[in-house]
């Protein structure tokens, strides 16, 4: 049994946002199969590409056996337990879970695409993840301290 580092990224901006998040991190917590977890700090930050209330984001990482595919299926019913809605593209959400790095693995399926294609331009992502593990090696993208000087005109704001 081969056991990678697992990195997600979290985000909600709909609801009671602090609690949304804190209960995704336990459910994360308790992922049958996983252990070794940790959370990076939160941050705040504006909608990207989007509208609605500004984002509440972090990134968790923990150790795990499982496949790829079957992280992103334990992701995809957190989030339906926390009434996540795809009503159109960029939609305000009560929670969204990315799979951001499945050790360094790199795969692109219809489905599932990792490390997350849109992982290295955003500084909700770059911050927390790099809080989490500052010599972490992006698969196909570089060092994460070499992606950060690219983001570092985003507004983003550590709260906690
Ligand atoms: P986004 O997070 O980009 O705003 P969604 O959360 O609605 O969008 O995800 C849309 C689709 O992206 C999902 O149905 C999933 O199949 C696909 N996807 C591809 N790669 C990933 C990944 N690394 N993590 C999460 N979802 C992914
Ligand atoms: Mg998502």
């Amino acid at each position: 049994m081969i056991e990678v580092t697992v990195y997600v990224g979290l985000g909600a901006n709909l609801g009671d946002v602090r609690s949304t998040l804190s209960a995704a991190y336990s459910d994360l917590q308790q992922l049958p199969g996983t252990h070794g977890h940790r959370c990076s700090p939160w941050f705040s930050s504006g909608p990207v590409d989007a509208c609605g209330p500004d984002y509440l984001n972090a990134a968790a990482c923990f150790e795990t056996a499982l496949s790829p595919q079957s992280v992103l299926a334990e992701l995809q019913r957190i989030e339906a337990c926390h009434g996540r809605q795809r009503p159109y593209r960029n939609a305000p959400r009560t929670l969204d879970l990315d799979l951001l790095m499945h050790g360094q693995v790199s795969m692109n399926t219809p489905d599932l695409t990792v490390p997350h294609p849109r992982l290295h331009e955003r500084a909700f992502v770059l911050l927390p993840l790099a809080t989490l593990a500052p010599d972490l090696f992006v698969p196909g993208r570089g060092a994460i301290r070499s992606l950060l000087p690219a983001v570092s005109g985003q507004l983003i704001e550590q709260v906690r």
